[in-house]
């Protein structure tokens, strides 16, 4: 007996999506399905909305943020924010969780990453060695770091500090309100204000 399948688009669609973080085959499965019963129209602007994604969502030359065709973030165009005042996160992912609290308003860094020797990710894999320029251009006074409390955010925390010894600004991390090897992009606003209030030297 002939082993059942799919239709060959709906199994090409199924693939995809376990692409997805937290996706398994079964619930690929499922979403596929529910997919299908969606009228043509809305299927097409779903794809259409896909295409699109890599065109017109870019990162932000100033601080790799999110934004749009190429320019500078919202947060980057912003004349209302303090430029003396950088926060520097691993993931633009945790930019949004930090604004959605309101506690903050700095402009960022976005490292893209943490440093790594188990997964070779070095600085040169990072965007870390354009931090002085930025720190001079935007006469920054306060680096403020928000990277998760584990060993590789301390090793990068470390190097940071290290990489900015000589420049005249106070460098804090964040108070370690947030459980150990957390990601700030989970954290609810008041712990997250709470981190910025306890931030300490390092
Ligand atoms: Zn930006």
């Amino acid at each position: 007996m002939a082993e059942f399948k799919y239709p060959e688009a709906l199994e090409e669609v199924i693939e995809h999506l376990k692409r997805l973080p937290g996706i398994g085959r079964r619930t690929a499965e499922r979403l596929a399905l529910a997919m299908l019963k969606w009228d043509g129209e809305k299927i097409i602007a779903f794809g259409e909305s896909l295409v699109k994604l890599p065109v017109v969502v870019t990162f932000c030359p100033e601080c790799g943020a999110l934004a749009e065709n190429g320019e500078k973030c919202l947060i980057c165009r912003d004349p209302a924010r303090d430029t003396k005042l950088l926060c520097v996160v691993e993931d633009f992912s945790q930019i949004m969780s930090i604004e959605k609290s309101g506690f903050f308003k700095g402009v960022y860094h976005v490292l893209g990453g943490k440093l790594s020797p188990l997964e070779k990710r070095s600085a040169e894999d990072l965007n870390i060695n354009s931090l002085p320029g930025r720190i001079e251009e935007l006469a920054v006074r306060e680096i403020i770091l928000a990277l998760s409390p584990d060993v590789e955010g301390q090793a990068t925390a470390m190097y940071i500090a290290r990489l900015l010894q000589d420049k005249k600004l106070e460098i804090t991390r964040l108070a370690q309100g947030l459980p150990a090897g957390a990601d700030i992009s989970f954290a609810d606003a008041a712990t997250i204000a709470a981190a910025f209030s306890g931030r300490r030297n390092i």
